[in-house]
């Protein structure tokens, strides 16, 4: 039996950070995560200006990791598009460099960092938690959107698919999406390209489920529905070439999900992090900004003596409103009719995309 200061469980950007930051005060952490080699993760790998704000603070050398700048965001209906600059800097990354650089950077920081480890089963020993047979009073739960026995949350599920493959655009083209996040909307769902390091871009698409049943569950048949639908989109894609033999998948998301106070372990000294606290709609590109930003105010909460039940209550006055916000946006432009009024009113305003931008994300984002 091992005994610590806090355990970690699930080592993403919310679990690393806080393991890091918590090392760094001096406290025994021990971390577990399940994925061996921080494997493909479905996301669109946009950093916006608050994520790059909390990754500065802990000296990831953005840059030297190969992170492209983003300036501007491209929305596409058809062949209409419209584009507005960021009124915050971003830039996008890969989660294999990113979440691979946090974990070391915990690591260097004196976590005990157990990676390819998957805890099965939480439980309690008097005032300790106890995870694979390491003990400790405090546990920062970071397991992303799978829930762990005991945990779980009681969130209604979005019908909703995420797709994402790393693609090499071909020559012209990769100049074109170097500095802007391109959106594309297509029937059921919506795709986004963002620049990442090495000279790729990651495809991301998110389809309803329905949908995708209807195209006969087939990632090839979503590629040509989208082709047809979003040809302003699509033809950035033309003569890329597929870097994975096939896309990272990941179903069931609670978006819109908000940890409620007085939940499951607000007085046992349990701190919910990232999508474990809060899921933020995926096109407003900040949940990696959130989960950094929980790691952070946790691992203040701990280091102060503060309570899981105070650090529950700040985050959400923080964030709760704003993810609420994105949520609504994201139902309105599920409809047809919602989408075309949304992409109307940014073609009439395009300064409308930029306060879209900006009024949907949770993390606070100084401007570029
Ligand atoms: C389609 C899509 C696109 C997105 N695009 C963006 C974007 O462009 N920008 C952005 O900022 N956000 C985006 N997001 C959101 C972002 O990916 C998440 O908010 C972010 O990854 C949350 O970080 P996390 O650390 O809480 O969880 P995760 O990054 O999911 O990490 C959880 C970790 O816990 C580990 N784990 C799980 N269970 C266990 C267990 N039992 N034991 C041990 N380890 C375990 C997993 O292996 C994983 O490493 C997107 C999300 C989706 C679905």
């Amino acid at each position: 039996m091992t005994r610590a200061d806090a355990i970690v469980v699930g080592g993403g950007v919310a679990g690393a950070a806080a393991a890091a930051r918590l090392a760094a005060q001096g406290r025994e952490v021990v971390l577990f995560d399940s994925g061996d080699r921080g494997g493909p993760k479905v996301c669109g790998e946009f950093l916006g200006g608050g994520a790059m704000a909390e990754l500065d603070d802990l000296a990831v050398p953005l840059q030297a990791l190969g992170a492209v700048g983003v300036r501007s965001i491209r929305l596409s209906l058809g062949r209409r598009t419209v584009e507005a600059p960021l009124p915050f800097r971003a830039c996008g990354l890969s989660r294999r460099r990113l979440d691979g650089e946090l974990l070391a950077l915990a690591g260097r920081c004196g976590a005990d960092v157990r990676r390819g480890t998957r805890v099965r089963r939480l439980t309690r020993a008097g005032a300790l938690w106890d995870a694979e047979g390491v003990r400790a009073p405090v546990l920062l739960l970071a397991t992303g959107k799978h829930d762990l026995p005991g945990c779980g949350r009681p969130a209604p599920e979005t019908p909703y698919i995420g797709f994402k493959a790393h693609l090499r655009p071909a020559a012209g083209r990769a100049i074109r999406s170097g500095y802007r996040i391109e959106i594309g909307f297509y029937d059921g769902g919506y795709a986004g390209l963002q620049p990442v390091e090495g000279g790729a871009v990651n495809l991301c698409l998110i389809v309803s489920k329905d949908r995708y049943r209807a195209l006969g569950r087939n990632w090839e048949a979503l590629l040509a529905a989208l082709a047809r639908e979003a040809p302003a989109f699509a033809s950035l894609l033309d003569g890329a070439e597929p870097l994975t033999d096939r896309p990272a998948t990941v179903s069931r998301i609670p978006y819109g999900w908000v940890h409620a106070p007085g939940g499951i372990g607000d007085g046992r000294h349990l701190y919910r992090l990232g999508d474990q606290f809060a899921v933020i709609p995926s096109f407003a590109g900040d949940g990696i900004g959130m989960a950094l930003r929980s790691a952070r105010v946790a691992a203040d909460s701990i280091v102060s003596g503060g309570s899981a039940a105070d650090f529950h209550a700040a985050l959400g006055r923080e964030v709760a409103s704003r993810v609420r916000r994105a949520a609504l946006v994201g139902r309105v432009a599920e409809a047809g009719a919602g989408r075309g009024l949304i992409f109307a009113g940014c073609r009439l305003a395009p300064r409308m995309l930029t306060w879209i931008a900006a009024g949907t994300r949770a993390a606070r984002c100084p401007p570029p």
